[in-house]
């Protein structure tokens, strides 16, 4: 689908689009059209008893005197509650109008509302079209066939609409690579190719990209993530991302980066634990990484006045010979020795490593770890929010805000304490689970790990981040959380995107 943005209608349009305020206020495009066509508009609101509610469309076919075969009035609600939010659903739910017998070309005529431009309604609609419009048919041979998707917007100021589409489109590439990578099937998609996906995806760009292979990883003492990979053909490897965006005016606390990091176990058959279903769909136990990679895209790309670091950990979990045994202990980058319960618990023992990683080499301000961790957090929260467990309050608001902001939601659940009473061992400092609580007591194990005074959150997403495909889920909620929290004020202004596009 390509989005465009004009000032005059487009020619040969199958569907035309205008808007209307709550209590069926059409708004002057509409009523427009409603004078050509002889009042075909006020009588549809009056058949179906439209009100304009946010997210409400009708849609009127083969309207008199005019060429374009349908015409839908969406409902943008209350003038004072609109918001990006809504205007990005709205936009969202427009994509429908292509599946309507022969419909390629719609215009959207779109009049400023108090307060909000024509020219940054359209932008936002336009971001939520085109998140909506994502399809991952690379493997499918017949389905090769060109796109010809045009959505229009008509405003009086399109280079304007252009220039605000531009800046919120950084969300969109975030979210598609992280589709994209999450969706690749794992006999693509393996740690060592995963890892050169990201080195390529930040060639040339603001982001710095370092691999560590095996070799690089034993060094550093990371006995917990490299046994999970033991037992695959494919070594494993950890991708750390580095983003400077914070001015040099910044403060040195300022300047001490936000770290991201993400599980990525490209595929888990749950090894010597081999899990009894078949394990299907678990090329997405990698959506943490994925998520990561996304938001690190995000935020280069509309240049987040802040520094940033990401890092993945990136192993395929297989039985073979070679792999790690219910009952090894390994060593982990911190030094301290973990009891190997289960092997399809593996997902925290890559986390470990890398949380030690980024807290020794980047001494970041604030850790958020992603993780498709827990089958327990499905139970508890479905697909509906993500669970947060963390050990600051300041940080779980922030997070909670973010997540309702960008409807990537979250449900703070309890950690440490009582629910880390499981992780003793006989012969190690520590089992790596253990408890009734699967999702706390995994989250208490990742606590274990995290320094004194640091604050840390960790993200279960085990339910939201696929369904029958990725979600993407995790990319616009990081970004809010680095655009409403930790840009210096000098840097560019903040944006507007997810939050209320009024001043
Ligand atoms: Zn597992």
């Amino acid at each position: 689908m390509k989005v465009t943005f004009s000032s005059t209608q487009s020619d040969k349009r199958d569907a035309v689009v205008v808007t209307s305020l709550s209590s069926a206020k059409l708004r002057n495009a509409a009523v427009a059209l409603d004078t050509k066509t002889g009042g075909a508009l006020t009588r549809a609101v009056r058949a179906t008893g439209f009100k304009g509610n946010a997210g409400q469309n009708i849609s009127i076919s083969g309207p008199a005197n005019e060429d374009a075969k349908h015409v839908v009035i969406a409902g943008l609600g209350k003038s004072a509650e609109l918001d990006g939010k809504k205007l990005q659903a709205n936009g969202k739910s427009l994509t429908a109008i292509f599946n309507q017998n022969g419909v390629k070309k719609v215009d959207v005529e779109l009049d400023s509302v108090r307060g909000t431009k024509a020219a940054d309604m359209a932008a936002e609609m336009a971001l939520g079209a085109t998140l909506e419009s994502y399809s991952f048919d690379k493997y499918k041979t017949g389905a090769k066939k060109k796109d010809e998707r045009v959505l229009n917007f008509v405003v009086d100021d399109p280079a304007a609409a252009e220039k605000a589409f531009e800046k919120l489109s950084a969300t969109a590439k975030g979210v598609f690579l992280t589709k994209d990578l999450s969706n690749e099937p794992p006999n693509v998609l393996y740690p060592e190719s995963f890892a050169d996906r990201v080195v390529d995806e930040f060639k040339g760009s603001n982001v710095t990209v370092r691999v560590l292979d095996e070799a690089e990883m034993e060094k550093l003492g990371m006995g917990a993530l490299l046994g999970v990979g033991q037992g695959s053909e494919r070594p494993s490897r950890l991708v750390v991302m580095e983003y400077n965006g914070a001015p040099d005016t910044a403060s040195d606390d300022e300047k001490r980066p936000v770290a991201f990091v993400g599980k990525g176990i490209t595929f888990d058959t749950g090894g010597i634990s081999l899990k009894s279903g078949g394990g299907r769909t678990m090329k997405y136990d990698m959506c943490g990484a994925a998520a990561v990679v996304g938001a690190m895209k995000t935020l280069s790309e509309r240049g987040a006045g802040s520094n940033v670091v990401g890092v993945i950990a990136l192993a395929e979990n297989m039985p073979s010979g070679s792999a790690q045994r219910p009952d090894d202990v390994v060593t982990s980058m911190s030094g301290k020795t973990v009891e190997i319960v289960n092997t399809d618990a593996e997902g925290r023992l890559v986390l470990i490593d890398a949380l030690t990683y980024v807290q020794q080499k980047h001494d970041p301000k604030v850790v958020v770890d992603l993780a498709t961790l827990t089958g327990a957090i499905i139970s508890a929260l479905g697909s509906e929010h993500a669970g947060l467990f963390t050990n600051s309050d300041s940080l779980s608001d922030k997070l909670l805000e973010a997540g309702t902001k960008t409807d990537e939601k979250l449900w703070r659940m309890p950690v440490g304490g009582a629910y880390a009473d499981g992780l003793k061992s006989n012969i190690a400092d520590l089992m790596h689970m253990g408890g009734k609580a699967g999702s706390s007591s995994a989250a208490s194990f990742l606590e274990k790990f995290i320094d004194d005074g640091r604050e840390w959150a960790h993200l279960d997403i085990a339910g939201t981040a696929f369904s029958s495909e990725a979600t993407g889920y995790g990319v616009r909620l990081l970004d809010q959380f680095v655009a409403e929290n930790y840009e210096t004020q000098k840097a560019k202004p903040k944006r507007t995107a997810q939050s209320s596009l009024k001043k």
